[in-house]
């Protein structure tokens, strides 16, 4: 993977910690530029990143207004937020409003090298077609999914909720952003249908499996990993 030459933009106003984090990826061989306000760091962003990293307590700006912002430019880098312990709605919100993944404070460097490296490696491998992700295979041509040789049937709603979930292996993925991919138009439908859709899809896809390959990121929403 040639993650090593990525250039990362940190959005903290910290010092402290944006000094720590800036020096542990200097030392993993990424590039990094720090930005301390977000005016600085809406001046950066279109600078060719391959990852930013945002905190969402800025002194001039919300986080969430910063990313919010970075997708209106269609600025499709991949954004890590930084969020304060236990606040689960703004987990939440900030993936609901365009972010990649969060990583909650305090954290140590290993576990934010993982987060970078998982999100850096996101673009998945997808050769002539076909999502892979574990023993799971989804080929996007032919419409056919197999766990190992097992040949799986799919509704078209649940192909289309496991290809965006295997698309976006390692990340966790809201039941909000999982309705806006699945149902275009305006979703009125019963509160849990992200749910129900992701047990049918466990039965199919995990029942009778040690290894489970859709999980639960509980409060927040889904993700699949092999
Ligand atoms: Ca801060």
């Amino acid at each position: 993977m040639a993650d090593k030459f990525s250039k990362i933009l940190v959005i903290e106003d910290e010092r402290k910690i944006s000094s720590f984090i800036k020096r542990g990826l200097i030392d993993s061989g990424y590039s990094v530029d720090v930005a301390f306000t977000g005016e600085e760091a809406l001046e950066k962003v279109e600078d060719g990143y391959n990852l930013i990293l945002l905190d969402l307590m800025l002194p001039d700006m919300d986080g969430f207004d910063i990313c919010a912002k970075i997708r209106k430019l269609k600025i499709q880098t991949p954004i890590l937020m930084l969020t304060a312990r236990n606040s689960i709605e703004d987990k939440i919100k900030g993936l609901d409003i365009g972010a990649d993944d969060y990583l909650t404070k305090p954290f140590a460097i290993g576990e934010l090298l993982s987060r970078i490296k998982a999100l850096l490696r996101r673009s998945p491998s997808i050769i002539d077609g076909i999502i892979s992700v574990g023993e799971l295979t989804l080929n996007t041509k032919t419409y056919e999914v197999y766990r190992g040789n097992k040949q799986i049937e799919l509704s078209q709603k649940e192909f289309s909720i496991l290809e965006y979930l295997m698309v976006n292996e390692g990340v966790v993925l809201t039941r909000t952003m999982i309705e806006d991919h699945a149902w275009d138009y305006e979703f009125e439908g019963f509160s849990n249908v992200v749910d129900v859709y992701i047990r049918m899809l466990r039965k199919k896809i995990d029942d009778g499996y040690k290894d489970k390959i859709i999980k639960t990121v509980r409060g927040v929403g889904y993700k699949v990993k092999g």
